[in-house]
């Protein structure tokens, strides 16, 4: 015996709190009509559960609760409290007692409790499932229900008899994994579609990365190419600096002593601009000497005239001395200076003219009547005479002499100052065209050091120009491969035997080499920034995280695939298991059933039939309670599908009979007992609740109907709700309800005896 009491507080009819105690294997309940019997059948549906408000007579959650009464005022909440023994472990809990118990309110849902703890709905069912008390209820036969698996479809059927055999908790399992299965399919599919999301950014950032990879080869090339590049560039231009300064000093030395010379040339240049004065000089002296030649020749010739005069005075006194006395000795001398005097006149003057010729004769005259006149005196006067006049000629003379002593004197000193001049003009001379000569070498070698110092500039500029590649070289190389490329101040070349290079050695290189490098160099630069790849560092990162994601993913759709086989793997096998009992189960039904129904009818045949797959159709889900809870445990159970559905096939004993629809509701009543009997037989429930399933049955069938349901028993604990008797007389404990004025539900342990009196 597995139900210990059944305690309803205002549930229904029972406003008070009402208990019923399950003491014996067959309990009776009985009273008159409209007691609250049948409410109690009820109360087992709606601890075990129930979802469907019509099955328990009502429109909606309230009409559960007591409603009140003119004596009584209604109910806002109702309870029932079903008490197992667990001693057998009936239930899976580790108890020896379990209390379930379903609270409703007015104004909310349900609550479920276990041994006073709430549970789900779910935890509910699941726990009844692995009892054997199912939610088909097919162990409570509801009022006017006996027949309801007559009536019921093929697939309902099915439901019951497999509710019946206990395979409820392998069909519920192979839904709940087909379920699992449905779940794990769709999150497949969304992996699946996360995955082909991320597909193209993999293969894009695949890509990136290849061209990173390559541009990093690139750039280990570029590194050593532009090493190489650099370090002779750089070498190229200190030493062609450090070449050209050199050159440089030479010929700046050499201008800058030019620079002097030419000064100094110049100024030789400037200097010799005295010249004209010397030469001005020169031309004074000249004439003074002109002058003083003048003057001495004027002063030779009065003394040479003197000296004749004193020498013809002097003759003329000897002669006079020897001659007579009117004879005057004239000195020839006189004569000569007389004939002097005249021809000083005669060829002074121009002699065709006529006038001048008479001037020059009246001269003449006038110089012959001083002679006469002179030497008539001279007669006279005497030797004395003579010897003064010689005296005075000789003073004279002396006084002449004197003169011309100053003035060759004076023109000696002349002659040798205009002699030095002349000396100092012709040095002069000398030195100008020296200095000339040296301004002209001078300025002609200025000019080929200045050409030789323009060459220079022209490489220091170039040189400037390669140095301002060189900084820009390198401040792209840096950009491009990185600061390593500043490395090549350290890098070391060598020559083809194995000799480190030193900078000179490095520039003995032919340019063209240089550039040629240089155009790879180039090249190079132009395929790093064609692979593109962008930041390095960052795009890796990203695809290995895109990659780890996506590797993630495919382990996750691995482990899916896994699960899901393993699901399908567990629903094949409990479909195999459902239909392996089912089939069995069937068996043994039809075997159970053809006794009780041969019992019954005292004859004929009866048994099940699988039929063909039939469609499953979705439980109305209208009257459901407890919302999506309700709503989720139906889904559990409905949804279309292709299932095989049970038929019923009667042989009546001496009917012709075959159809269900043609039995008489007796017949109808007895071959219901007879399938549910059996159906109890295969697989006892706990208990069984029989609302009035024994009404249709005559006094006869009364008996038979008794003796089964004590045969029942002894498996199942058993509620019969009755009118008759007979079953009446089975039952250990009986219990009478009754219903006073007030419309309250009143229960009453009774005695046999009294029961068939209360029932009625
Ligand atoms: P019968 O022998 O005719 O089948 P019964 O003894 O099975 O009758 P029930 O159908 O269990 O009687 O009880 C019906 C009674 O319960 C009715 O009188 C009805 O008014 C009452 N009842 C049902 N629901 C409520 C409620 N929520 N509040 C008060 N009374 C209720």
């Amino acid at each position: 015996m597995h139900l210990k009491s059944l305690e309803l507080t205002g549930f229904k009819s029972f406003a008070k709190k009402t208990e019923l105690s399950f003491n014996t294997p067959i309990t009776s309940i009985v009273g008159p009509n409209g007691s609250g019997k049948s409410n109690t059948a009820e109360a087992f549906r709606f601890v075990l559960g129930e979802q469907s408000i019509k099955s328990m007579r009502g429109k909606r959650t309230e009409d559960l609760i007591w409603n009140g009464s003119p004596e009584m005022g209604r109910s806002n909440r109702a309870s029932v409290k079903l008490v197992f023994d667990n001693r057998k472990r009936l239930l899976n809990l580790d108890v020896d007692e379990v209390t379930l118990e379903r609270v409703i309110y007015r104004d909310a849902g349900s609550e479920y409790l276990v041994n006073g703890s709430p549970v789900r709905l779910r935890d509910i069912v699941e726990l009844l499932a692995g009892a054997h008390i199912g939610a088909s209820g097919h162990h409570i036969i509801s009022q006017g229900e006996a027949d309801r698996i007559l009536n019921a479809t093929m697939r309902e059927r099915r439901e019951m008899i497999e509710d019946a055999l206990g395979l409820k908790i392998y069909q519920w399992k192979r839904e709940e994994s087909e379920k699992k299965l449905e779940r794990t399919d769709e999150n497949m599919k969304q992996v699946a579609s996360l995955r082909r999301e991320i597909a193209p950014h993999i293969s894009f950032l695949k890509k990136q990365v290849e061209k990173i990879e390559k541009t990093k080869l690139l750039k280990v090339e570029l590194q050593m190419l532009y090493g190489d590049y650099l370090k002779r560039e750089h070498a190229y231009i200190t030493v062609s600096k450090q070449k050209i300064a050199e050159e440089e000093q030479t010929p700046k030395a050499e201008l800058s002593e030019l620079n002097h010379k030419l000064a100094t040339s110049k100024k030789v240049l400037e200097e010799t601009h005295g010249k004209d004065a010397k030469t001005k000089a020169i031309i004074a002296i000249e004439e003074k000497l002109n002058s003083f030649r003048k003057e001495r020749e004027a002063l030779s010739r009065e003394v040479g005239r003197l000296e004749g005069e004193i020498a013809g005075a002097e003759r003329l006194q000897k002669i006079q001395g020897a001659q007579q006395p009117d004879s005057v000795v004239i000195p020839l001398s006189e004569v000569e200076g007389l004939v002097k005097q005249i021809d000083a006149v005669s060829t002074d003057e121009d002699e065709q003219d006529a006038g001048i010729l008479i001037a020059t004769i009246t001269r003449i005259k006038e110089v012959m009547h001083v002679f006469l006149e002179k030497h008539r005196r001279k007669k006279g006067e005497g030797a004395e005479d003579m010897a003064k006049e010689i005296g005075e000629l000789s003073t004279k003379k002396k006084g002449f002499e004197e003169k011309l002593r100053v003035v060759q004197e004076e023109e000696k000193k002349t002659q040798e100052e205009e002699r030095a001049l002349r000396a100092e003009i012709d040095k002069e001379k000398d030195s100008s065209r020296d200095a000339e000569k040296e301004v002209f070498r001078i300025m002609a070698r200025q000019n080929e050091l200045h050409g030789t110092l323009n060459a220079l500039r022209v490489r220091a500029h170039e040189l400037e120009h390669l140095e301002g590649d060189f900084k820009r070289e390198l401040t792209e190389g840096v950009l491009l491969v990185g600061r390593e490329i500043l490395e090549y101040e350290t890098r070391e070349l060598k020559d083809g035997n194995g000799q480190t290079l030193n900078p000179q050695a490095m520039t003995l290189e032919d340019r063209a080499t240089q550039e040629e490098r240089r155009r790879k160099v180039e090249k190079l630069k132009i395929r790093i920034e064609d692979a593109g790849g962008g930041n390095g560092a960052e795009v890796l990162k990203e695809f290995q995280e895109a990659n780890e994601r996506d590797q993630f993913l495919a382990r996750e759709i691995a482990d899916l695939e896994q699960s899901a086989e393993t699901l399908r793997n567990l629903i094949a096998e409990l479909e195999q298991k459902l239909d392996e009992e089912f089939r069995g189960g069937i068996e043994k039904i039809n075997a159970e059933f053809q006794n009780y129904f041969s019992l019954m009818f005292g004859g004929g045949s009866a048994k099940l039939a699988i039929t063909k797959p039939e469609k499953r159709i979705r439980r109305d889900v209208d009257d459901l309670m407890d919302g999506g809870d309700a709503a989720a445990l139906a889904a559990t159970e409905g949804e279309e599908k292709q299932e095989t559905g049970i038929d019923i096939e009667v042989n009546l004993p001496r009917k012709k009979i075959k159809a269900l629809m043609m039995l008489s509701g007796g017949e109808r009543a007895l071959t219901s007992i007879a399938l549910l009997f059996a159906m109890s037989q295969v697989k006892p429930p706990p208990f069984i609740i029989l609302d009035e399933t024994d009404a249709a049955l005559d006094e006869a069938n009364s008996k038979k109907y008794g003796d089964m349901v004590e045969n029942l028993s002894k498996h199942s604990q058993l509620i019969l709700i009755t009118h008759n008797r007979e079953t009446m007389s089975r039952a250990g404990v009986i219990y009478g309800v009754t219903m006073d004025k007030s419309g309250v539900s009143k229960l009453l342990s009774i005695a046999f005896d009294e029961a068939v009196a209360v029932a009625k």
